[in-house]
């Protein structure tokens, strides 16, 4: 079967005026193999970026365009993410989990005027922002947050801890949710607020972690903790009601699920191993002669091939309106598994230099290395493969006499994911 797209005429014009357009706009970045190294200067040429694209249209290109998005249809959203794919970048160019997370639960949750307040200045790329779920109590079981909103007149009051949020640099807003009715039913108890992280008494910590690395542009470098002592937040930042915020939180994390990814990725990773293996010699000859390292990158190409594909079919799906329950999951959950999968490969092709950060010794870059501790970082974030698993099982009506129902999306002409 053959997977490849067939562009129009028009669509490839539209794909020069793309291609012609990022040679201009793109900067010169350093090639950075931990995100955590990008400077205070190279962000602010990211968020250019961000904001140049953003007023094209081009940063959220599949959302509506009333709301800054470009209202494009999908293969049009398409060439946009390959042609910033042969610059290792995707939309947005940088860590914001605003525009494909957060501003899908305005829009399906959001009141009139809280879509015109906030959803332009997401999808424009003027604003950038962080989803602050987890806490240090509450990871897997997010519906346990303690961190507390409490009414106090036109306002309300947050207290409490969130940390693994985030990334370097800072963000103008976060999303997340609280506990608004201490004695209320699980589920029926939580609020979702859109936080300005200027207020008074927010604190954000970075965390001393081994890494949190990523993919390229969405890599976000740095984890924190952000703690929140007595800060004043307007009701109107408060997204679906009080006590919704359960079901506010089901529309982005059904799309953090699996839904996330857009179809198009390359795997950087796979190009760096095969031009390993073809440029290094062992007793006179390349490595991809050996019989054991071409068995190695086959079990690479297919494990990135598999993930490719989910994804893909999740995009085309969501793109014609089909309703998803267990699919979103089944992808992540590959996405998970294989890269610890991929991690062995490129152990197998490498030994130990894979596993050096030493720039005199260390391959690709300091890439590979990096590469290899994020493979199980990536078991982490976005609910781990055991939550996966659950999610599956749950939709499946496996153990259940009902089938869990998926949380609710943006309609398919207003998803842009
Ligand atoms: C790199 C990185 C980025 C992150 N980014 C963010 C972010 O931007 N915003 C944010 O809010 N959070 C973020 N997180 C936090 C992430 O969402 C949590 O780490 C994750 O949900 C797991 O929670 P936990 O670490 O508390 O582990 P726990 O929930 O304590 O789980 C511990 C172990 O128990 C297993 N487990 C738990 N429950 C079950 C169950 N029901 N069935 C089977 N096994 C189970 C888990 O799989 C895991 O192996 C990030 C984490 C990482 C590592």
């Amino acid at each position: 079967m053959d997977f490849d797209l067939e562009w129009t005429p028009e669509q490839i014009e539209f794909q020069a005026e793309v291609r012609g357009w990022l040679a201009n706009h793109v900067p010169k970045l350093k090639d950075h193999a931990d995100p955590a190294a990008l400077t205070a200067d190279e962000y602010a040429l990211q968020r250019k970026l961000g904001r140049e694209l953003g007023a094209k249209g081009w940063l959220y290109p599949a959302m509506p365009s009333e709301y800054g998005g470009g209202g494009l249809d999908l293969g049009m959203s398409m060439i946009i993410e390959e042609e910033l794919d042969l610059y290792h970048l995707a939309t947005p160019p940088y860590y914001d989990t605003g525009g494909r997370l957060g501003s899908a639960s305005i829009m399906v949750w959001g009141t009139d005027e809280q879509k015109q307040y906030f959803l332009p200045k997401i999808l424009r790329g003027e604003i950038r922002t962080w989803q602050l779920l987890s806490e240090p109590e509450s990871g897997s079981d997010l519906a346990s947050v303690a961190t507390s909103a409490v009414r106090d007149g036109d306002d309300y009051l947050i207290n409490g801890t969130k940390i693994y949020v985030g990334s370097n640099h800072g963000a103008e807003y976060s999303w997340m949710i609280v506990k608004t009715d201490p004695n209320g039913d699980r589920h029926k108890n939580l609020s979702w607020f859109m936080m300005p992280m200027g207020l008074p008494g927010i604190t954000v910590e970075p965390m001393d972690l081994l890494l949190v690395g990523g993919e390229r542009g969405a890599a976000s470098g740095v984890k924190n903790t952000v703690y929140f002592d007595n800060v004043r937040i307007p009701a109107s930042h408060l997204i679906g009601g009080e006590n919704n915020g359960w079901e506010v939180a089901g529309t982005h994390l059904e799309i953090e699920h699996g839904l996330l990814r857009s179809a198009v990725r390359s795997d950087e990773m796979l190009d760096r191993v095969m031009n390993y293996a073809r440029t290094t010699t062992r007793r006179g000859l390349p490595l991809t002669d050996d019989p054991d390292v071409q068995d190695s990158l086959v079990d690479f190409y297919i494990n990135s091939q598999v993930t490719r594909l989910l994804h893909f079919r999740n995009f085309a799906y969501r793109a014609q309106g089909k309703q998803l329950t267990y699919e979103g999951s089944q992808a992540y959950l590959h996405q998970k598994r294989s890269a610890l999968s991929k991690a062995r490969s490129i152990l197998e092709v490498m030994g130990p230099r894979a596993l050096v950060s030493d720039p005199e010794w260390a391959a690709e870059n300091g890439h590979i290395e990096v590469h290899q501790r994020a493979s199980i970082v990536e078991q982490h974030p976005g609910g781990t493969a055991e939550i996966q698993r659950v999610i599956i099982a749950r939709r499946l009506g496996i153990g259940r006499e009902k089938r869990e129902q998926p949380g609710q999306l943006p309609s398919a002409e207003n998803q842009g994911n």
